[in-house]
């Protein structure tokens, strides 16, 4: 792994340069534990009831859908982000990961 700042090498599980002090930026290398925004994006239009946020780990604005969706507001919220999924409007994860096609 190579930091994106000054460019030298830096250990793979570092999170700032010992080069330069700067923070490395992983999205920049090799990601592990990508979701999926296909997933995301079907959980979210199939299911509609927050499943697609448990599954990025928004787990406070999932647990708010799946109780909205009891009384159908829930549904068009999850309709709506799983759309904004699917077209890239959402791209990152709870940890700010980008999402993989
Ligand atoms: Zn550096």
């Amino acid at each position: 792994m190579f930091c994106s700042n000054c460019g030298k090498e830096v250990a793979p599980e570092a999170v700032v340069c010992i080069h330069c002090g700067s923070a490395v930026n992983k999205t920049a290398n090799s990601i592990v534990g990508q979701k999926s925004k296909l997933a995301a994006g079907l959980l979210a239009i199939l299911l509609g009831l927050g499943i697609h946020n448990f599954y990025l780990g928004f787990t406070g604005k999932a647990v708010a859908q799946l109780l909205l969706s009891f009384c159908g507001v829930g549904y068009i919220w999850c309709l709506i982000e799983g759309i904004m999924i699917l077209t890239g409007s959402i791209n990152t994860d709870a940890q700010g990961l980008p999402l993989k096609d």
